[in-house]
């Protein structure tokens, strides 16, 4: 075997901190240093939205064609704090306003196209290799948004090994089967055991049923996964690679550079040795939103807010937790019904609960800063991160016990209390009769509440969460292992 370093070309539509809509992007930003210590190269091919080309430094052209679905496109390599990008830059698909997948809140008419054309380049990558002769090894690819790579590999006869790792299974990145022939998709291909789920296309579909190997993102979300429950109609395939030994879950780890209270320019630093500080940033968050200072915690809300994430639950349960003297800093924006009742929440208890509607990253860190609490009521999570950031920041994580969230905290029982291992609440384990309800998230809160009065138990629980194990260590070695056993 040579001594070079091993190459991986990521193909993703989001990579911190250039575009982020969430979760997805703080992986595939993170995953590369972490893999370079075990002896990965990697590269992540993403378009080039607008203002991305301008972030990066000394960019050439790795590669072109004249007609990729229906214009020009270049891509141009480039670097960015410290990662190594391949920006797609093809104007027709992805220089235009909005997000990376909508626009005032409708999806852009053409990501079928736009993705596929993200995938397709991925594929030609992995094939040919770029002008500067860089050439992977293998392919990772995420979510729908890439799901097609495997399989333009496969039409093709290549052989490059492809890894698939399914952030949420709930976007399949549908389309109508009239569009196949546009994508480069063969028509044969359109059946239940490929390319078709219920008369559509789908992309996560494709990439689960084509490429080597599947991952999700935390070990309890690969056996819900399996589940009609959680499987969103995909848990056929999913128990079939399973069954095989070729899914399985690796749990996310964060960024501990970004994500770290010692070193975060956007708060008043503290460590876990020395958390002095985390009352500072406490005192100022309840400033910046012009709230008392509470008899109980300060608890925060970072989030989509959508039905998964369980705001309905929140909104339910918040009044009684304020009533019994918590208060609350909620930040996010989605779908303008949770928009709204946030708003009412903040008008009827205005110096107990502060909502910033919107997508704002400082204070998304000032919060985990500040908070004593960061909840999580999702109905299912694949992995969640903002409990690990709740984790190393000291806002203990108050969580459905599902997915990602069942794997990454310890519910504080008598038990685990006792032997040192509580690092927050769980509610709703469905495994012991439990279902994620307003009155689980509530009976969750108010242990919170009670523990919060104990303040000795409090600060040991909160150091516990502290000294957590969050970051990439552990499971980038599980994808190194996983990579190595695919190119071998
Ligand atoms: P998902 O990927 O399903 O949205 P995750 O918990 O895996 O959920 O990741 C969410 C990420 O997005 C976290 O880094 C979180 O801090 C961030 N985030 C979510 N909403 C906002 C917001 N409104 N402002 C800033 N950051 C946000």
């Amino acid at each position: 075997m040579s001594h070079r370093h091993h190459r991986v070309l990521s193909v993703a539509s989001e990579c911190a901190p250039l575009v982020k809509t969430g979760g997805l992007a703080d992986v595939v930003g993170a995953l590369p240093a972490a893999l370079a210590r075990l002896g990965w190269q990697s590269r992540i091919l993403m378009p080039a939205y607008p203002g991305i080309l301008e972030q990066v430094d000394r960019s050439e052209e790795a590669w072109r064609d004249d007609d990729l679905f229906g214009g020009p496109a270049v891509v141009r390599s480039g670097t960015c704090q410290g990662l190594d990008l391949l920006l797609l830059d093809a104007p027709h698909l992805f220089d235009r306003p909005g997000g990376p997948y909508t626009v005032d809140g409708h999806d852009h008419p053409d990501n079928p196209v736009r993705f596929a054309a993200l995938s397709w380049v991925g594929a030609q990558l992995a094939m040919h290799g770029t002008v500067d002769r860089w050439r992977p090894d293998l392919v990772h690819v995420h979510d729908w948004q890439s799901g097609l790579v495997p399989s333009y590999l496969k039409y093709a006869g290549s052989e490059v090994p492809t890894l698939l790792t399914i952030h949420n299974i709930a976007f399949q990145g549908l389309f109508g089967p009239d569009q196949l022939d546009d994508l480069h998709l063969p028509t044969w291909d359109f059946h239940p055991e490929a390319l078709e789920y219920h008369g559509l296309v789908s992309t996560l579909k494709a990439g689960m049923v084509h490429a080597s190997r599947v991952t999700t993102v935390s070990p309890t979300y690969a056996e819900e996964l399996t589940t009609p429950e959680f499987g969103f109609g995909l848990e056929g395939v999913a128990r079939m690679r399973g069954d095989r030994g070729e899914m399985l879950g690796i749990l996310n780890g964060i960024d501990t550079r970004i994500w770290d209270p010692a070193a975060d320019p956007a708060v008043l630093p503290y460590s876990v040795e020395n958390p002095r500080a985390k009352a500072e940033n406490r005192r100022a968050l309840l400033d910046e939103f012009s709230l008392e200072e509470p008899v109980g915690p300060l608890a925060v809300v970072v989030t989509r807010l959508t039905h998964q994430k369980g705001v309905d639950l929140l909104l339910e349960t918040l009044p009684g937790f304020i009533e019994a003297g918590g208060a609350v800093v909620v930040l996010g924006s989605g779908d303008p019904a949770y928009e709204h009742g946030l708003g009412e929440l903040a008008s009827r208890f205005p110096r107990s609960v502060g909502v910033r509607i919107g997508y704002d990253e400082p204070l998304s860190h000032r919060m985990y800063a500040g908070g004593d609490l960061v909840l999580v009521p999702s109905r299912f999570e694949p992995c969640g991160l903002t409990q690990l950031y709740g984790l190393r920041y000291g806002a203990v994580p108050v969580v459905a016990a599902t997915g990602g969230l069942r794997d990454t905290v310890v519910d504080a029982t008598p038990a685990n209390l006792a032997d040192g291992t509580a690092t927050g609440f769980t509610f709703g384990d469905s495994r012991q009769g439990g279902s994620i309800d307003a009155g689980g998230l509530s009976f969750a809160l108010g242990r919170a509440i009670d523990m919060y009065a104990d303040r000795e138990s409090w600060l040991r629980l909160r150091e516990t969460a502290m000294r957590e194990p969050v970051d990439w260590g552990t499971s980038a070695g599980r994808y190194a292992e996983l990579f190595a056993e695919l190119v071998r």
